[in-house]
């Protein structure tokens, strides 16, 4: 999945593309569905052009508080410069400046999603997770146990308090 970015001859050029996890070597990572690039190759008055849009991509995941397994959602923003005056291949704050003319889109899009892959997983924003001591999903269930929740400072006094009773 090579593009030439100088073969783009139009000022603005709209991508969009849908391709399979396996296209990118995403699969073995847990990504599942399609993955879609929505983006816009945009071509200079001088020799730089730009792609910019936004790759979305699904993964397996498990959540982190019930444990269940579901599909989350995995989005990243994308900008590359192809600047044949610069010298270096380097990345400057979000955008990769590359002066290859060829890109290896999928490199890229595997690199931008892996580092998009959040490192916290909640399978909703609500999720209840599991009770603590009964084990129960809280999001299907209720339980009926009482979660004493102490407070550690509290715990502290009370330890001291019982040392200076002895
Ligand atoms: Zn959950
Ligand atoms: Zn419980």
């Amino acid at each position: 999945m090579k593009i030439e970015l100088s073969s783009f001859t139009e000022k603005i050029t709209k991508l969009d593309k849908d391709f399979e996890p396996e296209a990118i070597g995403l699969e073995e990572e847990g990504f599942v569905n399609q993955i879609n690039l929505e983006a816009h190759v945009i071509k200079e008055e001088t020799n730089r052009i730009w792609l910019e849009g936004q790759v979305n991509a699904h993964i397996n995941s498990n959540c982190d508080r019930c444990l269940e397994p579901f599909v989350e959602d995995v989005s990243q923003k994308i900008r590359l410069l192809f600047d044949p005056k610069e010298k270096d291949n380097k990345q400057e704050e979000d955008t990769f400046i590359v002066t290859s003319d060829t890109l290896d889109l999928a490199k890229f899009l595997k690199d931008s999603l892996l580092l998009a892959i959040p490192s916290k997983h909640l399978c909703d924003p609500k999720c209840k997770g599991l009770c603590p001591q009964c084990g129960v999903n809280l999001n299907e269930q209720s339980c009926e146990c009482e979660i004493e929740s102490i407070d550690p400072r509290l715990e502290k006094l009370k330890e001291i308090k019982s040392k200076m009773e002895d």
